[in-house]
């Protein structure tokens, strides 16, 4: 599907809410039997002829904490808590060169699982967990067929604005109160798309912050813009929307430079997490083409329209009020794609009109190029 295509909502069909504290491993079953059944291949009638489909999973997407759930690995908190290798918690500050030796590989963790699960004692099942890094109890996805390492990535979405979020609040405690106040009067008037929703006082909400010398200042700031330099680079590439060789060994060259400044300048970025997955990102980039193609942006737009709903339900039979307000945001998007309502036998044109067209396109906030390009081209 083409990019302009794949961002758009109407492309991306929700199955089912887990709610909180609900068990992930109890709400798939259904899931995963189906998608079993689809892997063998099935007869399905599509268009009144017969089609032989085969469908499997590609790709999970998820924060960092619940992607490593689903990849069977513990949390980041623990020695061996990534799920791409297994850098012990005190080195992924490290950059290593040689990260072959210490990645993840399906079948050897395939062995790791069956050899924690045969282990009777909990205590020593305990400490094989320790060891490799692994769940006890491996995931439900686990029954698919599926390279848990490599299909589930680092989401770029998220690193992206927790390294972001981080640095920004670094850098503000450095301000003294005037400049502070400067900032925040900056800030304030800072002139913002009137679609994007307010932006937070960035300071407002950090009260710690530290005067710094007037003999340093320089230094710091020398440091700091570095960083922030560096941070913009990277981000540029990596939400690329198409690599080439070259773009490729720019990108991981920007992430090389972006890992070993960042912990230089400010030392909670120390075997950071977030700044550790900068040694795999290039690896996923090349396993999906761009790292937006696995991004959950989207996702997590489609996730707010639906908290967003939840208010407006009674709270008592969601699933209902989900399902009715979603097959009204379908039907009212089919009216505005021109498409027919079969009591009426032709197209709504209140629907169609430009200004519910504007309205209807512009639900995520980027600037929807391929759109707009199309729209003139049709006009001319
Ligand atoms: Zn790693």
């Amino acid at each position: 599907m083409p990019m302009h295509q794949k961002k758009l909502i109407k492309n991306h069909f929700v199955l089912g809410f887990i709610p909180f504290g609900g068990n992930f491993n109890e709400f798939m079953v259904p899931f995963v039997s189906e998608i079993k059944k689809f892997e063998k291949g099935k007869i399905m009638t599509v268009q009144e002829q017969d089609a032989w489909i085969i469908a499997g999973l590609v790709l999970v997407t998820a924060d960092l904490p619940q992607g490593n759930d689903m990849a069977g690995v513990l949390r980041y908190n623990a020695n061996k808590g990534c799920r791409t290798c297994t850098t012990k918690k005190e080195l992924l500050s490290t950059y290593n060169q040689d990260s072959v030796t210490i990645l993840r590989y399906h079948h050897i963790t395939d062995e790791e699982i069956s050899k924690i699960s045969q282990e009777s004692v909990s205590s020593k099942r305990g400490q094989l967990c320790t060891e490799y890094g692994l769940r006890s109890l491996p995931s439900i996805l686990d029954k698919l067929k599926c390279e848990r390492h490599l299909q589930t990535p680092q989401d770029i979405y998220h690193a992206t604005a927790g390294k972001i979020g981080r640095l920004l609040k670094l850098t503000c405690e450095l301000f003294s109160q005037e400049g502070e106040d400067d900032f925040v009067k900056i800030w304030k008037n800072f002139e913002i798309p009137k679609k994007w929703s307010r932006l937070l006082n960035s300071i407002s909400h950090y009260n710690s912050f530290m005067m710094i010398d007037v003999a340093r200042i320089s230094l710091v700031l020398k440091a700091i813009i570095s960083c922030w330099v560096q941070v913009a680079k990277t981000m540029k590439a990596v939400f690329n929307k198409e690599f080439t060789l070259d773009s490729y060994e720019e990108l991981q060259l920007y992430l090389k430079e972006e890992f070993l400044i960042l912990p230089k300048v400010f030392a909670s970025f120390v075997n950071l997490q977030n700044i550790h997955i900068n040694m795999h990102i290039l690896m996923h980039a090349k396993t999906f083409g761009t790292l937006v193609n696995s991004q959950v942006g989207i996702k997590e737009m489609v996730h707010r329209i639906f908290k967003g709903m939840i208010p407006k339900t009674n709270c008592k039979t969601i699933d209902l009020d989900l399902l009715k307000c979603y097959n009204t945001l379908f039907a009212i998007r089919n009216l505005a794609d021109g498409g027919i309502d079969p009591r009426l036998n032709r197209s709504c044109t209140g629907f169609t009109s430009s200004n519910f067209d504007q309205l209807f396109s512009n639900w995520y906030v980027t600037e929807d190029k391929y759109l707009i390009e199309e729209q003139i081209q049709m006009m001319t």
